[in-house]
């Protein structure tokens, strides 16, 4: 929350989540939904948070679905909306105006694709003209349509921009323009109001990329715009003593020395599961499973893998291909890497030929060559589900 009074030249960042997104089809709304591991609204709440002079950002929810586990360094806060988007933006304007706003940014959160950079130029124009909107200047020529669906006249297309959003404002004017609406006016977005009441509205020219998603094909371009492979490294430890069994891929190798630790000390499934929760960006095993914590005293590291690929479903991503390569001088692990591949396979949901275990000495050389230690790297590759 805001402390102190905005400083006069800030803006206040308007967030329309209000929807219901219905036309997706989807069960929630679709600012809520992911796309590349992260919610639509999370993805326009970090561009956001990129942009110098914005004071503060509010989140226009539907009633009853505030946001959660979205976190910025920078004030947020959460409001709800009303029955419809011009509603919940009022709900927005008068936030602003209580808490001394004269300069307000409203966007879409379904335009998840918006640079910081046209945020900029927009908020910019505002302050020159005291409104400016995105808009796309049209490539394609416009028809408008008259009866049964024949044209009823072709629009000359240098004069033809469809609105987007970011759209700005000098907030008076906009709110003096709100009181005088006439009633039962309703407008798809608040420029076209001011223009109805005579005020000037500057156009600033964005992408194509900057679409709003609203149909399923829309849904559809945009996770392709979004489907890169994630990818992650791991790479673990352990020392070689004496007592303790010799754990690797959740398999028991037979040899006269075992690895130390906390949990079974499982190198190889240590370095998977880094791998994992490094390409989901959910940090590393110290973090989700700490070595002080006494729940995982001698645990089965496979088991901690199954409740890795659990958090990666929580953040919407699957594994697609994982490999390791285990660094040992002895023992020969050639006839057990089978059975250490299938338990990886089991424990993912992979098949077989998508997991991979490779085994290599050091040549007698350092901790691994003397036989003191063991050490594993992994490689993951994860997708969206
Ligand atoms: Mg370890």
């Amino acid at each position: 929350m805001q402390t102190q009074k905005p400083h006069k030249n800030e803006f206040i960042a308007l967030v329309a989540a209000g929807g219901a997104g219905t036309r997706l089809g989807a069960a929630q709304p679709k600012q809520f939904l992911s796309l590349g591991g992260r919610s639509l609204l999370a993805r326009v709440c970090g561009s956001l948070a990129q942009v110098d002079n914005i004071a503060e950002i509010v989140v226009i929810h539907p009633p009853g679905q505030q946001p959660q586990g979205l976190s910025l360094n920078m004030p947020l806060t959460f409001i709800t909306g009303g029955a419809t988007r011009t509603a919940s933006v009022q709900n927005g304007l008068a936030y602003a105006k209580a808490h001394g706003y004269h300069w307000v940014l409203i966007h879409d959160a379904a335009r998840p694709f918006t640079r910081p950079q046209l945020f900029n130029q927009v908020m910019a124009q505002a302050r020159e003209h005291g409104a400016a909107i995105a808009a796309w200047p049209s490539s394609d020529t416009v028809k408008r349509a008259g009866a049964e669906g024949f044209v009823a006249a072709t629009l000359a297309r240098e004069h033809i921009w469809l609105a987007q959003t970011p759209q700005a404002f000098k907030l008076a004017p906009l709110m003096d323009a709100l009181a005088k609406a006439p009633r039962g006016l309703s407008f798809t977005d608040e420029a076209g109001l001011l223009e109805h009441l005579g005020h000037k509205v500057k156009l600033v020219a964005a992408a194509r990329g900057n679409f709003k998603i609203t149909t399923s094909e829309d849904w559809q371009m945009a996770k392709e715009l979004c489907a890169w492979p994630r990818i992650g490294l791991g790479f673990d430890v352990h020392a070689l003593t004496p007592g303790r069994g010799l754990i690797l891929a959740g398999v028991e190798v037979p040899y006269h020395l075992g690895l130390a630790g906390h949990s079974d000390a499982d190198v190889l499934t240590h370095a998977l599961m880094d791998a994992l929760l490094s390409a989901a960006g959910l940090g590393d095993i110290g973090r989700h499973f700490p070595d002080s914590d006494q729940a995982y005293a001698g645990i089965s590291s496979l088991s901690l893998l199954r409740k890795v690929l659990a958090l990666l479903t929580g953040e919407g991503f699957k594994p697609v291909q994982v490999n390791a390569v285990l660094m040992a001088q002895a023992p020969k692990i050639a006839p057990y890497v089978e059975a250490m591949r299938a338990n990886w396979a089991t424990a993912l949901a992979l098949p077989l030929s998508l997991v991979n275990i490779a085994a290599t000495t050091t040549e007698k050389l350092g901790f691994i060559g003397q036989g003191q230690g063991m050490a594993a790297q992994a490689q993951a590759m994860l997708q969206e589900i």
